[in-house]
């Protein structure tokens, strides 16, 4: 595949350039071979930032090999770790040392003598912000390898609140880049990732075709799109969504199959988006939002459950399945609440006593307990 040369500013304070389109390398093909194969092929294509972590399985030991052969001088390589979502030893802490010990681990499996950007994996909530950028925590371990030359810049990830994020980058000068979750079902973060642009921090957009729902048939996502721009095409639309928002400088494209490659590139291709054509995407799908549909807008209100059942996330797969139609990203959902490796992981459905105590404190006035007898029913 030809080579796309297009390229945009990684953030003013990193001076790197990337392609609008990155590596995400969550989920490579399971044979090495083509793992490299497909490496390569995104690299040779232009593709040239490279999302991994340690917590990504044998990620970093595909990447390994992959970027022999002059191939690691062509990318600028990403990983991060964190003890809540990955505890390689028992003993594994935010602590500087544990994190400077991860980053060596991290450069040996990769086989590369410095990495270009090491970013702290899933800042969530201020508990652990403070925990992670405090003296002597894993940020002060970053730092460490940065002054001895194996880390050349950092950044975090993030699911946090808005308002948090924006107070984390007033603070953070050492902060080169933020990996958001954005897309046109969820634009939470759109003034948080302006706010990361105007400040120099480079942006990055992780699950832009909503962890594959706009790849699935949704009669009410069809609709939409057909509304605004008279067209049903979803994931092309997604992509040039994106690509029109210029405060936002890569996306992260999971790879597992030569034609993620080639069909997402060839989305960057064409057109941006009109102001107008925006404008009416976003009436459409605010029009679809939790919000205005009467599903769970994850406000909490009904926790605490005193069985211990997660609710707002058993609600989230109730609006994939019952408004959207889309049962595979609902189990998906469905699934991960009940997953051992869920730091909130939750009791199962079928626990519940039916004692009303949500549902008198739901903001939306969900009928919980019928929601959840017919997950349990499709799911479980
Ligand atoms: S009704 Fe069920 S889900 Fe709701 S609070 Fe009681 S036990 Fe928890
Ligand atoms: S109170 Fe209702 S809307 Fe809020 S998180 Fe709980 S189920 Fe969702």
């Amino acid at each position: 595949m030809q080579k796309q040369t297009r390229e945009v500013n990684f953030g003013k304070r990193s001076s790197l350039k990337v392609h609008p389109v990155s590596i995400g390398a969550m989920r490579f093909p399971e044979k090495c071979d083509d793992a490299v194969a497909l490496i390569r092929q995104a690299i040779d294509a232009g593709m040239i930032y490279i999302d991994t972590s340690r917590g990504y399985i044998d990620s970093e030991l595909k990447l390994a090999k992959a970027l022999k052969n002059g191939y690691r001088e062509k990318v600028i390589l990403s990983t991060k770790w964190c003890p809540w979502n990955i505890k390689v030893e028992p003993t594994d802490d935010t602590s500087a040392d544990c994190t400077y010990k991860r980053i060596i681990e991290s450069m040996k499996r990769l086989d590369v003598d410095y990495l270009d950007f090491y970013q702290l994996w899933s800042i969530n909530n201020n508990e652990q912000w403070v925990e992670t950028t405090s003296q002597g925590s894993m940020l002060h371990g970053i730092l460490r390898a940065k002054k001895e030359g194996l880390v050349k810049h950092i950044g975090f990830t993030t699911h946090d609140t808005p308002e948090n994020i924006s107070k984390y980058i007033d603070h953070a000068d050492w902060c080169e880049a933020i990996l958001f979750t954005y897309n046109m079902l969820n634009r939470t973060y759109e003034d948080v990732i302006a706010k990361a642009h105007e400040k120099g921090i480079a942006t990055i957009v992780m699950n832009p075709i909503s962890g594959g729902v706009f790849a699935q048939d949704s009669p009410p996502l069809n609709v939409a799109v057909k509304n605004a721009i008279g067209r049903t095409d979803l994931v092309e639309t997604a992509h040039r969504w994106l690509k029109s928002n210029k405060n936002i400088d890569t996306i992260i494209c999971g790879i597992s199959k030569p034609s993620d490659i080639t069909s997402t590139l060839a989305n960057y291709e064409k057109p941006d988006f009109t102001p107008e054509q925006i404008k009416k995407l976003n009436e459409e799908f605010e029009k679809l939002s939790n919000k205005n549909t009467g599903f769970c807008v994850d406000c909490k209100y009904c926790l605490p459950c005193p069985k211990n059942i997660y609710i707002p996330g058993f609600m989230q797969a109730a609006y994939f399945s019952e408004f959207l139609k889309i049962d595979s990203r609902s189990r998906n959902i469905y699934d991960w609440q009940l997953n051992k490796n869920n730091t909130a992981r939750s009791a199962d459905p079928s626990e519940c006593i039916e004692c009303g105590k949500c549902e008198q404190k739901c903001t939306q006035k969900i009928k919980i307990i019928e929601t959840l007898k017919i997950l349990k029913q499709k799911f479980g």
